[in-house]
């Protein structure tokens, strides 16, 4: 099933992805130039997987879950302000983080147009951590993405609603989700960390390998998901009932470091050993997906192929064999799911909440609900026509923190002189000079 799409392909498409959201943001933000990245740094990052190397040891268990003491901080009783429907739930959205920025912004052996790429569409450990601590330090708390709306049924038939969160006094809710947590091949080479994995001590803990001593170790110091796991056991009043964050997941290179899909691609013959090392993948990634579920994390589809639900090229039958592979290869091990998060920030049938067109609506027979893209602000349409919510996300990343003319959009979250990472390269801004 997989012969209308390359692995090549799909690299490009990552690529094209993140330019298509750039376009976005710069027509919103009225900026009109770009760097200079271009589809070729996709190509140029194809690498293999790395031989899987023993993990450094983790702390041994703990007898009690700290999480608990997470999930249960905040008692019903101090849940007394009411954030109604017409109240903005804020929503932040981030790729992978990079964990060696010297390494990715100058040293890996990328293009230029590919360092380029991650300066436009990444941030740095360093901006990640002053991010979560800003937003925390401003009043923001997490909430799960699946408690801000429900699909009610009542005398007008059934929509969705915005619910009403009960929150601590003087907190105001925010939804963070994570895009392309796959930790895609190319990502490897180019100073990321390489999976997700439960350490000796039951947390999750990120693999990563040095790109300078070639070393593979254990960390939860350059990983966002670890990090955002640290910051709340710290901060335990950041999380409403033990929410963390949403996962957007694709397929077509496995889950959170770990190579479940399926594969047209392989040479002839090998598709036993393929096969066997395929559901090793899968039963190594289990209890990642477990422990993960069980503190706070939840999933949702970013399509399995990254596919550009706004081009016609894109058609309703690849949509459909999209969404299959998707349900088979990931929805199988991260349970159901009704948000989808369009790759590219790239609306089915052109314009999802005027319109509802053939792919939107077979989406929504698949049981999606809750459509994200990406823009300046956390705008929401609860959709008239079919029950479904349009959603949009703010990305912090090196294109809104170089400008000038998005400092008021992400103002209310951080302050971009503080945030931004003096290791990135000297690609001038347009921040205001006086
Ligand atoms: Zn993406």
């Amino acid at each position: 099933m997989q012969q209308y799409v390359s692995r090549r392909f799909l690299s490009v498409l990552l690529i094209l992805a993140l330019l298509a959201s750039l376009v976005v943001f710069l027509v919103q933000c009225g900026k009109t130039d770009s760097t200079g990245t271009d589809a070729d740094a996709a190509s140029a990052a194809e690498t293999n997987v790395p031989e899987t190397t023993q993990p450094t040891a983790t702390p041994e268990p703990k007898s009690e879950d700290p999480y608990d003491a997470v999930k249960n901080y905040w008692s019903e009783d101090q849940l007394t302000q009411a954030w109604g429907p017409d109240q903005v739930v804020e929503h932040l959205f981030f790729h992978p983080i990079i964990a060696y920025p010297k390494y990715a912004f100058y040293e890996s052996g990328a293009s230029q147009a590919q360092r380029y790429g991650l300066d436009d569409w990444m941030v740095t450990v360093d901006e990640y951590k002053k991010i979560i601590q800003s937003v925390y330090d401003r009043g923001y708390i997490l909430v799960a993405m699946e408690d801000v709306w429900s699909e009610v049924t009542d005398d007008s038939g059934t929509h969705m609603v915005r619910n009403t969160l009960m929150l601590p006094e003087g907190k105001k809710p925010l939804v963070i989700s994570f895009d392309d947590v796959n930790y895609y091949p190319y990502m490897l080479e180019e100073g990321f960390t390489s999976k997700l994995v439960v350490g000796d001590d039951g947390e999750i803990w990120a693999e990563c390998v040095d790109p300078y001593s070639g070393e593979t170790f254990l960390t939860q110091d350059l990983d966002a998901t670890p990090i955002l796991d640290q910051f709340v056991y710290e901060h335990p009043d950041f999380s409403l009932n033990g929410a963390k964050a949403i996962f957007s997941l694709t397929g077509y290179e496995g889950v959170l470091g770990y190579r479940t899909q399926i594969d047209s691609q392989i040479p002839a013959g090998t598709e036993a050993e393929y096969e066997a090392n395929r559901q090793k993948e899968i039963e190594a990634v289990k209890p990642v997906i477990a422990r993960l579920k069980e503190t706070g994390w939840t999933f949702g589809s970013h399509t399995w192929g990254h596919i550009n639900l706004a081009q016609s090229s894109t058609d309703l039958g690849w949509v459909q064999k999209d969404t299959q592979k998707w349900l088979d290869e990931v929805g199988s091990l991260v349970g159901p799911t009704n948000i989808l998060f369009y790759p590219h920030g790239a609306r089915p049938d052109g314009d999802d909440w005027h319109t509802t067109g053939p792919k939107f609506q077979y989406l929504h027979d698949q049981g999606f609900r809750i459509f994200a893209s990406v823009g300046v602000n956390s705008f929401s349409y609860i959709k008239e026509d079919i029950s479904a919510v349009i959603c949009d996300r703010l990305h912090p990343d090196g294109t809104t923190l170089r400008s000038g003319a998005c400092i008021p959009e992400y103002s209310k979250f951080y302050d971009t002189y503080e945030v931004f990472d003096p290791i990135r390269p000297d690609l001038g801004n347009t921040w205001p000079t006086s």
